[in-house]
C-alpha cells in the first residue's frame, strides 16, 4: 500500500477525528467516497462529502477525500487519529513528532500541534498531520524528508491563526468573548475560520500531493578511500639515469617480485619502494640483492632476469625514459600503472582457482606471474 496523509482534529464535541485524507491512486475515483457515520460538527469538518480534490500526473491521480476511498482505511485512519491526539499523545506545547504502528494496524508518523482559538478550551484546538504506511522499514527511511515539510506545514498553519486570533485579541478580550458565547466549545469553528483562509482544504491538498509525489534522494557522505600509491617519480628517474640498465632493472624487478632489496642509502630503497603499493609487507628475509654504490651503481644477485620482465615494469621504464613526459605528468601515470595491477591482483585474490579465461580477461601474460605471486597474497 501506498502512504496515505491524512489531517485530524481533536474535537471538544465530537472527540479524535479524521478531517481529509489524500491517497494516490491509479485513476480518479469512479464514485463518491464513504459516508460518514459518526456525528460531526463545522470544526471537524472539511471538504464535502461528495467532493474530491484531485491532482494528476502523468502517472497517477492524487486524492483528497473527506474520508478514505476504502472502507478498511476509514477505520485505520480513525484508530490512528485516536492514538496521535489522545493515547500517544506528546506532551510539549509546541506539538510533537511520533512513530506507533503495528503490522495490523498499520504505522504511522505523525504531528501534532495547535492552533490558537479563543472560544476553544484552552485556547487552542488540537491537530495532527500523519502519514500511514504498512511498511514500516520504508515510512521510518522516509522521516528525515517528510517531517520537516509537515513541520512547515503545521507552523503556516499556527501562523495564520495567530494572526487571526491577534486580530481578535484587538477587537475583544478572550475572556468577553467566552462571556459572549456562553459555555465553550459551544460554536465550533471551522479550519478555514481559525486560519483566516477559504481555501485551506486546497492549500493542504496541495501540500499533501506534494509530498506523496515527490521523489526522495538522500544524500549521504562519502569518504573517498585514498590512493595507496605514492610516488613522485623524479628521484628515480635520476636514477635510472645514474645506473646501468641491467642494474636498475634488476632493482625494479626486485622490488616488484618481492626480493628483498638492500641498500646503504634508505632514500634509494625508498624510491624503488613506490613502485608497489604503500601497504605492501616488504620482504626482509629470503636471499638479499644488494645494491652498492663506489665509483658506479652495482648489484649483487645471484639470480637472472626473465627474457621478458612484467608488462608493469616495462611500462614504468619506458614512462621514465620517455622525455615528453614531464614529473609532473609522470607521477599520475605511473600511479594509474600501478594502481591497475594492484586492481588485476585484487580481483586475483578473490578468486580461489583462476582458470585461463579469468587470466585472460584480466590481460595477465606469463611473465606478469612473478610480479602477481607477491601482489596477490597482499591484497587479502
Ligand atoms: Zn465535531
Amino acid at each position: 500500500m501506498d502512504a496515505v496523509l491524512f489531517l485530524g482534529h481533536f474535537c471538544e464535541s465530537h472527540g479524535p477525528c479524521v478531517m481529509l485524507c489524500t491517497q494516490k491512486c491509479k485513476e480518479e475515483p469512479q464514485q463518491s467516497p464513504h459516508s460518514l457515520t459518526v456525528p460531526w460538527c463545522e470544526s471537524c469538518q472539511s471538504v464535502d462529502l461528495d467532493l474530491a480534490l484531485v491532482s494528476k500526473s502523468d502517472k497517477f491521480c492524487y486524492v483528497t477525500t473527506r474520508t478514505p476511498l476504502q472502507q478498511d482505511l476509514a477505520f485505520l485512519l480513525k484508530q490512528a487519529i485516536v492514538r496521535s491526539l489522545s493515547c500517544e499523545e506528546e506532551p510539549s506545547k509546541e506539538g510533537g513528532t511520533l512513530y506507533f504502528g503495528d503490522n495490523e494496524r498499520g504505522h504511522i508518523i505523525s504531528h501534532t500541534f495547535s492552533l490558537q482559538d479563543s472560544l476553544a478550551r484552552g485556547f487552542h484546538r488540537k491537530y495532527s498531520i500523519s502519514m500511514l504506511m504498512k511498511d514500516k522499514i520504508h515510512l521510518l527511511n522516509l522521516w528525515p524528508s517528510i517531517i520537516p515539510p509537515i513541520k512547515e506545514i503545521a507552523s503556516e498553519l499556527q501562523e495564520k491563526a495567530a494572526k487571526v486570533n491577534g486580530a481578535e485579541q484587538i477587537q475583544c478580550s478572550q475572556r468577553a468573548a467566552r462571556q459572549a458565547q456562553g459555555s465553550p466549545g459551544h460554536q465550533a469553528r471551522s479550519l478555514p475560520q481559525l486560519t483566516g483562509e477559504p481555501a485551506i482544504f486546497a492549500h493542504l491538498h496541495m501540500w499533501f500531493t506534494w509530498l506523496l509525489s515527490c521523489e526522495r534522494f538522500v544524500e549521504k557522505p562519502v569518504t573517498i578511500p585514498k590512493i595507496p600509491i605514492q610516488c613522485s617519480p623524479g628521484y628515480l628517474r635520476n636514477l635510472q639515469k645514474e645506473m646501468a640498465d641491467d642494474v636498475f632493472r634488476v632493482a625494479c624487478y626486485c622490488v616488484l617480485t618481492g626480493m628483498c632489496l638492500q641498500c646503504d642509502d634508505e632514500t634509494v630503497l625508498a624510491a624503488f619502494r613506490q613502485l608497489i603499493p604503500t601497504y605492501f609487507k616488504v620482504p626482509t628475509t629470503g636471499p638479499p640483492v644488494k645494491l652498492i654504490k663506489r665509483d658506479i651503481w652495482k648489484i649483487e644477485w645471484t639470480g637472472v632476469l626473465p627474457n621478458k620482465l612484467p608488462t608493469l615494469q616495462t611500462d614504468v621504464e619506458e614512462a621514465l625514459k620517455n622525455e615528453n613526459l614531464t614529473n609532473e605528468m609522470l607521477e599520475p601515470h605511473l600511479s594509474s600503472l600501478i594502481l591497475h595491477w594492484l586492481n588485476v591482483a585484487k580481483s586475483l585474490s578473490w578468486t580461489p582457482n583462476p582458470d585461463h579465461n579469468l587470466l585472460q580477461a584480466l590481460g595477465i601474460n606469463k611473465h606478469d606471474l612473478p610480479l602477481l605471486t607477491y601482489w596477490t597474497p597482499n591484497c587479502k
